[in-house]
């Protein structure tokens, strides 16, 4: 019996391929009807017998197009009858179309792979093959509805081969809007740092003499998918030195891409959860551990067990490694701590002193979006930086908002958050707001997104550090009329709450570097009962001056000396420890006199400080040059043996003495205890501190959810220690994993707050 259903498809469905596949769909259970996109996603309509019906319907929800992310189907049955002829996919409806997510980059597919390496192919071995389901989508659209003409590719004609094929419901191509070929499409460039042509030698195309010259230890700057790399052969030590040098990197990891799984397995250990990271369509940097034999330049991550790693996602990356037995370094392109560079003239400014060639191209990227950095943790995914193939993507909330919200996140590794509904569109990573060229990543970053998602948020949530510029911009908007200030770990916790879907009252443990505590006082040992609400403090670090504020984080040899002067006074002068030869003795008078005295000794509970003080104490790092860089050289380490601990002291106000935990690691230290025990045994000490803390707050306020948040937790060995603690004492643990547990996940927990202040009435 013939009868008529609409259905309806929510979620990121437009852009991805799913009217060709219904049509497709449609012939092979012979139904006729209609397919269009509307102002929320896809309509179905269609007409046939109802067993045909729900064989289509079963392949939407089993079988859906690669790209395509389903919210929600919705059916309307039994319908007045419309008497199709046959079935169409019709232009869309487009009004209001602008609450459609834009789907995010999508490595090359296996199609498209194919074609990009079979002689035979029209595309054989084009740098800028795509189709429907993968290629560029967020790093150039313009504007909305996603079309042709709201990308940077309206700068390109199709030719009529490709126009065929754009046109055409059956062809794999059919709208998929970056469409080209080497007749009409982008094209590749090779120029010297002048910006003069460079030529290949005789018998070199383009991409064979970049690979030349790579193998000859030239670094070259390669433009991506959202900003340019640069690049020179991993294997080549003088060329990984000289790349440090030139682009003043002295220790931060450089990422790597690998040509295959098979390389990256001969150089890292990789599990079948790992694998299939590297795998996804995201193509994100994995955090892996280093094989011991792997004989890769230690200067690549000195200091960290784990090397990042990513396979290609661009047909130029295909190219480019075509044939490669070892890595390329492919780090941002930039100079130190700038954002990375995405226009052609930019890179051509500002990286002539790092980059000896530029294999660039002339597809424009309408917004710079760095790689995505994430590892695994007992089987999750965690994403530490969630950028390219993640963002713009919405994050489904576990609340409906109740008005638009704009967070603008933290300092360092920025993200903002804009919320409407159930969705949070959290942004790509957009850097530390230390300098001009970021703020305007940051500031033209959320008109875009206001943009791309017809967002008009009312209410605007900010950090409570009066300095950061994402604070005084906030403070600045004129057009948003409520404006909410948030406190950093309070923030935290609610980001790890809203990345897990959750609501309710949970014991929130925040230990990040620092954040501005709601006494004006640096916190960052935390211990929180806090709900999207309040916060309140239950427990923390004890205070201790942070000597030279800022200069204390770069170099932690200093707040080495505060611990000891904490916990043996002026004494501690008088130990025989291996740091002190590397600090000289009037330094560590001066720094005592400034303590004593409370001269630029900003208060701090900051329990990445305290990571800082035992790296210094071990002599591992007595001053760093990116933040962080001490608490992972400790925690590669820490050996795996974890029985014995050192002990805080807790006292009855839930204020955490660091002293005995100085005066054991001191007592092993002097008895030449191997440091990497004292260093695993430091990590125990925390884990069980954190433990006992939630044993306590769990008696008296009857709770048993645990949320972990802030930079300190993307340490794994601690991670691991705390969770089997928790989950052996009874607890629920509460982790990141869609959004980091650093800063780059502070802007969703502010939105979340402000969202809870405002069904409030609190705003
Ligand atoms: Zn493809
Ligand atoms: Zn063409
Ligand atoms: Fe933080």
């Amino acid at each position: 019996m013939t009868t008529r259903t609409q259905i309806l498809v929510r979620g990121i469905v437009q852009g991805v391929g799913f009217r060709p596949f219904i049509h497709t769909q449609a012939q092979r259970h012979v139904v006729k009807g209609r397919v269009y996109n509307d102002a929320a996603g896809v309509v179905i309509d269609l007409e046939g017998d109802s067993k045909s019906i729900a064989g289509l319907f079963e392949e939407i929800i089993l079988r859906p197009p690669p790209l395509a992310v389903i919210d929600k189907v919705e059916c309307r049955v039994g319908l007045p009858a419309a008497n199709y002829e046959d079935f169409q996919i019709l232009e869309s409806v487009v009004e209001g179309a602008k609450a459609v997510p834009i789907s995010v980059d999508v490595a090359t597919c296996a199609d498209c792979l194919r074609e990009l390496f079979s002689p035979s192919d029209r595309r054989f071995r084009y740098p800028f093959i795509n189709c429907t389901n993968c290629g560029p989508r967020f790093t150039i659209v313009e504007g909305v509805p996603y079309d042709r003409q709201r990308t940077s590719m309206r700068d390109f004609e199709m030719c009529p081969s490709c126009r065929r094929e754009y046109e055409n419901p059956w062809d794999r191509r059919f709208h998929a809007e970056p469409i080209g070929c080497s007749n009409c499409g982008p094209v590749l460039e090779l120029v010297d740092a002048q910006g003069n042509k460079f030529n290949p030698r005789s018998g070199e195309d383009l991409i064979s003499c970049a690979q030349r010259l790579l193998r000859e230890g030239k670094i070259l700057a390669v433009k991506g998918l959202g900003g340019f790399h640069l690049v020179c052969d991993a294997l080549n030590h003088e060329a990984v030195n000289r790349l440090r040098e030139r682009k003043y990197r002295q220790a931060k990891p450089f990422a790597l891409m690998a040509a295959s799984l098979a390389v990256v397995r001969r150089l890292a250990v990789v599990s079948a959860e790992e694998e299939a990271l590297l795998q996804s369509v995201q193509r994100p940097i994995v955090l892996l551990e280093k094989r011991p034999d792997a004989g890769l330049p230690v200067t690549l991550a000195p200091g960290a067990k784990t090397f990042g790693f990513m396979l290609p996602y661009t047909p130029l990356h295909y190219l480019l490694l075509e044939n490669r037995s070892g890595p390329l370094v492919m780090t941002s392109g930039n100079v130190s701590d700038e954002p990375i560079c995405f226009e052609n003239s930019e890179a051509a400014r500002r990286l002539p002193g790092i980059a000896d060639v530029f294999l660039r191209h002339n597809r424009r990227i309408t917004i710079r979006t760095d790689d995505s950095v994430a590892r695994v943790q007992a089987g999750r995914v965690q994403l530490l930086r969630r950028s390219r193939g993640y963002a713009p993507a919405p994050l489904r909330l576990g609340f409906r908002a109740a008005k638009e919200i704009l967070a603008c996140g933290a300092e360092l590794k920025n993200t903002f958050c804009l919320v409407r509904d159930e969705w949070a569109y959290l942004s790509h990573h957009i850097g530390d707001l230390e300098n001009l060229e970021t703020l305007d990543s940051f500031t033209n970053g959320i008109s875009h997104f206001q943009k791309l998602f017809d967002l008009h948020p009312e209410v605007v949530a900010y950090d409570l550090h009066p300095d950061y510029l994402s604070t005084k911009y906030a403070l600045s908007v004129e057009d948003i009329p409520g404006k909410v200030g948030i406190q950093h770990h309070h923030a935290h916790i609610a980001s790890c709450l809203a990345d897990n879907r959750a609501e309710g009252e949970v014991i929130g443990v925040a230990m990040d570097g620092l954040g501005w505590g709601a006494d004006g006082k640096i916190w960052g040992g935390e211990f929180l009962v806090a709900d999207f609400i309040q916060a309140e403090r239950v427990g923390h670090l004890a205070y201790l001056p942070l000597p030279g504020g800022t200069q204390a984080i770069k170099e932690p040899w200093r707040m080495a000396a505060m611990y000891l002067w904490q916990a043996y006074g002026d004494e501690f002068l008088n130990l025989n420890l291996p740091f002190f030869g590397q600090v000289d003795r009037a330094s560590l008078k001066t720094l005592q006199k400034m303590a004593a005295a409370g001269v630029n000794c900003p208060e701090t509970s900051s329990m990445g400080r305290l990571f800082d003080a035992v790296s210094a104490l071990l002599g591992l790092k007595l001053k760093v040059t990116y933040e962080g860089q001490a608490a992972i050289e400790l925690e590669t380490l820490a050996a795996a043996d974890d029985s014995v601990g050192y002990r805080f002291e807790i006292d009855g106000t839930g204020v955490i003495h660091a002293g005995p935990v100085i005066q054991n690691l001191v007592g092993d230290l002097i008895d030449e205890i191997p440091a990497s025990r004292i260093a695993a045994r430091f990590h125990v000490a925390v884990a069980q501190l954190i433990l006992e803390m939630a044993v306590d707050i769990r008696d008296r306020q009857k709770l048993k959810r645990v949320a972990l948040s802030g930079g300190v937790f993307q340490n794994g060995l601690l991670l691991k220690l705390v969770s089997r603690r928790l989950a052996d004492a009874g607890f629920e643990l509460l982790a990141h994993s869609r959004v980091p547990a650093g800063d780059g996940g502070i802007a969703l927990g502010q939105a979340a707050i402000a969202n809870a202040l405002l069904a409030a009435g609190r705003i």
